[in-house]
């Protein structure tokens, strides 16, 4: 028996509210597209990851159990020129080892992650290990005849052979120009203008290559997140997460390809919630105009970076968002003029009045509908300052509504956020190299360099941690 959850998320591809079921019984299955890890993340892909944690937590609030998985990318996305996998471009550029690459910005993603208080997820595949995966899944399509090999090598899906295709999207394939930049430049091997490759040829190719039935090669981006989607939540999605760009081609062509698989031959994912972008003083953020965030400019700026998880919840995340520096700025004295009321902890003893209790609740609710989170924080800022309602109440409130906001509301206003440069980070990294190879000695060689820069580094059953040196 599915459970019901009572959140309500608008769904793209039927354009309704729905609830979000738990299918299988016992737990909601949640997946989102993760990171393309040759760079560090900017805010506005912080601002879509964010969305899982939301969902995350306004379960658990209800003791909902969820099973989360967000892949790394780490193979097969094509750089906006579709000449060169995203990685091995900057690893071409940098003159690195594109694997070292993508283990850099996959810490990096986990670290910024941490900073704005984002519930981890159950699982984190990289594309590059899932490879036996993606051939399972592509033997299971050839079986029902969806996919083809073109004279050029690539094995393409027969995009005609999905009758409801661009129904997420709103696309028709019949407008589907040919030449339409929206796939690889393949010409002329391809059955139809539409179809796109899941599996590439070598060529000239010499890293991050695999052997197949289809020939040595290597992944298209979007058979990944059907491979992996299916594979570990166990054949249903409940709910898919992702920004608005992925719903075409990269969710449209994922449906395609995950729905004619499962069993029962209904939709694989039952809820596609798509997050808008977020825009920088106006402008879509890019290299070339130069306005390209990162959480770590942020925090080097002076501000929390919770200051910027405030004002990712005081827009609805179906809005395209403008960011500035002086709403963040705003946010974040809000966040300390609260934590300098209000972080002092209640005695749980006594517990909350039937007053805070219904203000926790209605706050949820608004959570629950479609995640309307600027509805929550205004009710917040009301209770600030409405002078009826005891200091008391404000603060049980408040430590009631932490696990909801993230916002470390019982933080010290005096309490800083560490910070660590890239330079740390690569140490870091090293180090966790050298040690799951036992060569010690360089272990130890790390660990002496950070040592000078200030790091202090512990070594625990689990793995190793580290901090500043106070
Ligand atoms: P990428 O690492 O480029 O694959 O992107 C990771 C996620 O960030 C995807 O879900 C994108 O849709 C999302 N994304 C990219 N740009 C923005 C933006 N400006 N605002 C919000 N989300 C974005
Ligand atoms: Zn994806």
């Amino acid at each position: 028996m599915e459970i019901s959850t009572g959140l309500h998320i608008y769904d793209t591809l039927t354009r309704k509210n729905l609830e979000i079921l738990g299918s299988d019984g016992s737990q909601v299955r949640i997946y989102c597209c993760g990171p393309t890890v040759y760079r560090d993340a900017h805010i506005g892909n912080l601002r879509t990851f964010l969305l899982v944690d939301l969902v995350i937590r306004t379960l658990r609030f209800k003791n909902i159990a969820t099973l989360t998985v967000q892949n790394i990318t780490d193979v097969g996305h094509m750089s906006e020129d579709f000449e060169e996998d995203k990685i091995l471009q900057e690893a071409l550029r940098t003159n690195r080892d594109p694997f070292a690459i993508a283990r850099e910005f996959e810490e990096k993603f986990h670290h910024d992650l941490a900073l704005l208080n984002i519930s981890k997820s159950d699982i984190y595949p990289r594309a590059s290990e899932s490879i036996d995966l993606m051939h399972q899944h592509m033997k299971k399509l050839e079986d029902l005849g969806l996919i083809y090999q073109g004279a050029d090598g690539n094995v393409y899906f027969s995009s005609e052979k999905f009758p409801s295709y661009g129904h997420l999207s709103g696309n028709k394939l019949q407008d589907l120009k040919p030449g339409h930049r929206y796939e690889f430049q393949e010409d002329g091997a391809k059955n139809f203008h539409a179809d796109w490759a899941l599996w590439k040829p070598a060529g000239a190719r010499k890293d991050m290559v695999w052997d197949s039935s289809w020939g040595v090669g290597f992944p298209g981006w979007h058979i990944e997140c059907s491979a992996m989607s299916l594979h570990f939540l166990e054949g249903h999605i409940d709910l898919h997460i992702g920004g608005i760009d992925l719903r075409f081609p990269h969710h449209e062509n994922e449906r395609a390809q995950s729905n004619p698989v499962i069993d029962d031959g209904g939709e694989a994912v039952s809820a596609w919630l798509h997050g808008e972008h977020l825009l920088f003083e106006g402008r879509k953020m890019s290299k070339s105009a130069g306005n390209v965030i990162l959480l770590k400019d942020v925090i080097e700026a002076g501000f929390d970076p919770l200051a910027l998880r405030f004002c990712f919840l005081e827009n609805r995340y179906r809005s395209q968002m403008d960011l500035s520096w002086a709403s963040i700025k705003a946010a974040d004295k809000v966040l300390r003029r609260w934590r300098d009321k209000y972080s002092e902890r209640q005695d749980l003893d006594q517990g909350p009045s039937e007053f805070s209790l219904q203000f926790i609740e209605d706050c949820h609710r608004d959570f629950m509908e479609d995640l309307d989170t600027p509805r929550a924080l205004l009710k917040l800022r009301a209770l600030e300052k409405d002078l009826t309602i005891s200091d008391l109440d404000k603060r049980s409130i408040f430590q009631g509504l932490e696990p909801l906001f993230g916002l470390d509301f019982q933080r010290e206003v005096s309490a800083t956020v560490e910070l660590f440069s890239s330079y740390e980070l690569d140490l870091i990294e090293l180090r966790k190299k050298a040690r799951a190879e036992k060569d010690f000695q360089e272990s130890d060689r790390l660990r002496e360099l950070l040592n000078q820069a200030g790091i202090e580094v512990r070594d625990l059953p689990t793995g190793q941690e580290w901090s500043r040196k106070k």
